[in-house]
């Protein structure tokens, strides 16, 4: 028989004051997610269906959008996204990928994998958005199916800003919408109805403020008629749409469902509904606003032009000789706060995201960043960030970021 590793608690693995996460997601979590997550039931029977429903009717409001056609994914964003991909898109299928970054790119990647034939289109500067002339373009040329894309590009802080007409030329054009809103939803406004978008999705980690590893889904009347009439095989049975909405609109078994995390979202949605989208847009754009002012009058340049800066995810550019891994553990061994690196740019970005945008968050991480940039010679004015914080925090008609 095989022996037992040497076993050590928990405890002794993770820090004794948990870590600030002002990265580019998980987030922290309000103390209801947190207890709803330490409880199971049973996935199947009345109480679950009831949880379901109120899951589903809290997520039509967050995706602003009256389809029933909703569904929770047992998996992380990742797995929505191939979720929509999987039923949407089979062999000989033709995708137009707008592919501005590692999570745009990745939707290709996934139709790739089940045979389709994919177009990508770039930004026309290096890092950027993708315009709707592009997209005009690439429908001149040729006819697509389908057309992926995201709303923010969080590994570097592009936001898609010209979203709704993008969708509009897509649809007019006959294709299918698919949009990632992974970092955005619920931190700035999307309209999926009203914009006339077939398949949204989300991860729970990042503005919903729940936990990762359980994701939602939202498909438009149009897309479910095509998952029901493709006569191709079904390459998926965990994330196959049509075997996931008997769970999700009937109660029955497809695979025991994430139990504690979909109470968690249930929490955190509700949450959302309490507060209003409204009011949790102003609250998102004013945090990240005060926040990218106050890192610019500290004197640190951020790494995308305003005209489409991500508000959701801020990247840093960082001057010549910073390290980010020293800057980043100096915020972590000393502050207890952690924010992201970056795949391949020589950026480090702050999440603002759901619980990331309160104000005893900003202050924490704005000092915390600008000590870290002092320790690697920067001569960094921390005392006009914080100020700039201050300000820029300054309630008006009743607006706090608290
Ligand atoms: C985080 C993120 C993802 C991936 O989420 P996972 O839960 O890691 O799969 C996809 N798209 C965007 C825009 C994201 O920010």
């Amino acid at each position: 028989m095989q022996k037992p590793p040497k076993t050590i608690p928990l405890s002794e693995i993770l820090p004794d004051e948990p870590m600030l996460l002002m990265g580019a997601g998980p987030v922290p979590i309000p103390y209801a997610v947190a207890r709803a997550n330490g409880v199971v039931i049973n996935h199947l029977g009345e109480t679950m269906n009831q949880v379901v429903r109120r899951v589903k009717e809290m997520s039509q409001y967050i995706f602003q959008t009256k389809s029933d056609h909703i569904l929770g994914v047992a998996g992380p964003a990742s797995a929505a996204m191939e979720m929509a991909i999987g039923n949407l898109v089979w062999p000989g299928r033709k995708v137009l990928t707008l592919k501005n970054g590692t999570f745009s790119d990745r939707f290709g990647l996934m139709a790739q994998r089940v045979g389709a034939e994919v177009t990508e289109i770039s930004p026309t500067q290096e890092i950027g958005p993708i315009s709707a002339d592009q997209v005009r373009e690439a429908f001149k040329k040729e006819k697509f199916d389908v057309v992926t894309m995201v709303q923010g590009e969080t590994s570097c802080g592009v936001e898609n800003v010209e979203l709704p007409q993008i969708v509009k030329i897509a649809k007019e054009n006959g294709a299918l919408v698919i949009v990632d809103a992974v970092c955005t939803l619920t931190t700035m406004p999307l309209k999926m109805d009203q914009w006339g978008i077939d398949a949204v999705m989300v991860g729970g980690q990042k503005g919903l403020s729940s936990i990762p590893g359980v994701s939602l889904i939202a498909f438009s009347e149009e897309a479910w008629q095509v998952i029901k009439n493709r006569k191709e095989p079904r390459p998926h049975w965990c994330l196959d749409a049509l075997l996931a909405d008997e769970f999700w609109s009937g109660g029955g078994y497809h695979y025991t469902a994430p139990v504690p995390g979909v109470l968690a979202v249930f929490e955190a949605l509700r949450l959302i509904c309490q507060e209003t989208l409204e009011k949790r847009f102003i609250r998102h754009k004013k945090s990240s606003v005060a926040l990218q002012n106050a890192i610019e009058k500290m004197g640190i340049e951020l790494f995308v032009p305003k005209e489409h800066r991500l508000n959701s995810v801020v990247s840093i550019d960082l001057p010549q000789g910073v390290d980010s891994v020293r800057l980043r553990d100096f915020m972590a061994d000393h502050f207890h706060v952690e924010i992201s690196g970056a795949f391949g740019l020589n950026i480090v970005r702050i999440g603002q995201m759901g619980e990331q945008c309160r104000s005893q968050n900003l202050f924490k991480t704005v000092h915390a960043l600008g000590l870290a940039f002092r320790n690697e010679g920067v001569n960094v004015d921390l005392s006009a960030g914080m100020a700039a914080l201050e300000e820029e925090l300054a309630p008006e008609e009743g607006e706090f970021v608290r």
